[in-house]
């Protein structure tokens, strides 16, 4: 009997190691990994220049709490901000992408108490979009655009409201006195690879200026180079200035860090005694971060992100498969859009955990997306091989899924 809290519904699998983009179960047998952990391992699995920096860190210190200097912080602050943000700003490290959103949303509120209303109460708002994934604490869950991640959870707290995504004459139209902000991830993950329209991301930072509001970059699952350019907005519209973004997942490659980043404007409202905590950003940490943002630099990966997105959506065109709708995403950020009307799908089943388990069988792993999606997340440095045959499995799995199709029955899991 297991000990683990079951809060989730896992695939039948037990990984016990992995080299590149293949990852071995207990049983000897292996797998093409395309999901990397949901977006984490951007080198693959135990890469040499990971394993070298955390063996190396780790035998000279692995921990420093926060009430001293840390120098792998500075290093690892200086190439976000002036080589990969290149907007003057200052970075926080934490441990996870609803840690890094939650210090947005506090930097919000703070931003809405030095910016009153007319009659002096805070601003306190946050737009948010439907479908969204912010992370979950009880700040992300309210802040998420998906109410099964709510369910059971109220009081949450409040002053947070749900638009729909891309529609600037919605978001026009709810904008309010008492608005202070608004969050969004360029590429919606979780909430089925959807990518902003550069109208939409444009008309957001338009109307952000224009009523001093921040504009919050969700990056956790789309940054670093997962979409191409190590800033996702940057491949949407790239003019727009963010005032607040937040990282996790790939900036550690599968180590534990996240951060926040605050424009030069708006960072000294998080001053001395204001925000902490006490394993964000140890030397460690940092070490593993720095490892992988240099690899993603010194290796050009992101030219390979943006020919092997080329490759995949031009292989998966050229089937002209049934059950394949579109291609959505950036980078290596897709999703396949599942015709789930012509699936056969056991009864009570999503059609897209369905397709990932009998991916599974067939040696691949790849998560869903939302009910009718299936996603596509290599590592950064994934080779035309390896994309062959993973590509093959999906193609080949899609086949033995054709079928008179059964509608989706309720909701199983995600
Ligand atoms: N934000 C986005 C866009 C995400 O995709 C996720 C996780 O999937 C989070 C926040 C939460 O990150 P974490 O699970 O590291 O807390």
């Amino acid at each position: 009997m297991s000990h683990i809290l079951p809060t989730y519904a896992r695939f039948p699998l037990t990984l016990v190691k992995g080299e590149g983009t293949r990852v071995w179960d207990d049983t000897g047998k292996s797998y093409l990994d395309f999901c990397s952990g949901i977006a984490v391992c951007a080198l693959g699995h135990s890469p040499k220049v990971m394993v070298d920096a955390i063996s190396k860190q780790a035998a000279t210190l692995i921990h420093c709490c926060n009430l001293y200097h840390i120098p792998q912080q500075e290093e690892l602050a200086t190439l976000i901000v002036e080589d990969h943000v290149r907007i003057p700003g200052k970075v926080f490290f934490s441990n996870s992408g609803a840690e890094s959103n939650d210090g947005l949303i506090k930097t919000a509120r703070r931003h809405g108490h030095a910016h009153p209303q007319a009659d002096g109460s805070p601003r306190y708002e946050i737009l948010s979009f439907n479908q969204s994934f912010h992370g979950r604490t009880l700040a992300g869950i309210s802040a998420t655009g998906q109410d099964k991640v709510k369910e059971g959870f109220d009081p949450l707290p409040t002053g947070f409201r749900h638009l729909p995504f891309n529609d600037l004459d919605a978001l026009t139209k709810a904008f309010a006195p008492e608005t202070v902000a608004i969050i969004l991830e360029p590429i919606q993950g979780e909430g089925g690879v959807n990518v902003a329209t550069p109208e939409f991301l444009r008309g957001v930072a338009a109307l952000c200026k224009k009523h001093n509001l921040l504009l919050l970059m969700d990056e956790v699952q789309v940054g670093f180079g997962r979409c191409g350019d190590p800033m996702a907005w940057r491949e949407i519209a790239p003019e727009i200035e963010p005032d607040g973004i937040s990282w996790a997942k790939g900036m550690g490659g599968g180590f534990p860090i996240g951060s926040f980043w605050l424009s030069d404007r708006i960072a000294p409202l998080m001053g001395p005694g204001s925000h902490g905590t006490t394993y964000g950003g140890s030397p460690l940490a940092c070490a593993a971060s720095l490892a992988v943002l240099k690899e993603i630099a010194d290796k050009n990966l992101i030219e390979n992100v943006r020919a092997q997105e080329t490759y995949i959506r031009e292989t998966i065109t050229s089937w002209n498969h049934p059950l394949v709708t579109e291609v959505r995403g950036k980078g290596l950020l897709l999703g396949i859009g599942l015709a789930v009307e012509k699936m056969d799908i056991p009864e009570g089943k999503l059609p897209s955990i369905h397709l990932s388990s009998e991916l599974l069988k067939a040696g691949l792993l790849a998560p869903p997306a939302g009910p009718a999606t299936l996603r596509l997340l290599p590592p950064l440095n994934v080779t035309t091989e390896e994309i062959d045959q993973a590509l093959e499995i999906v193609r080949r799995t899609l086949d033995q899924l054709r079928g008179t199709g059964v509608r989706i029955q309720g909701s199983e899991r995600q």
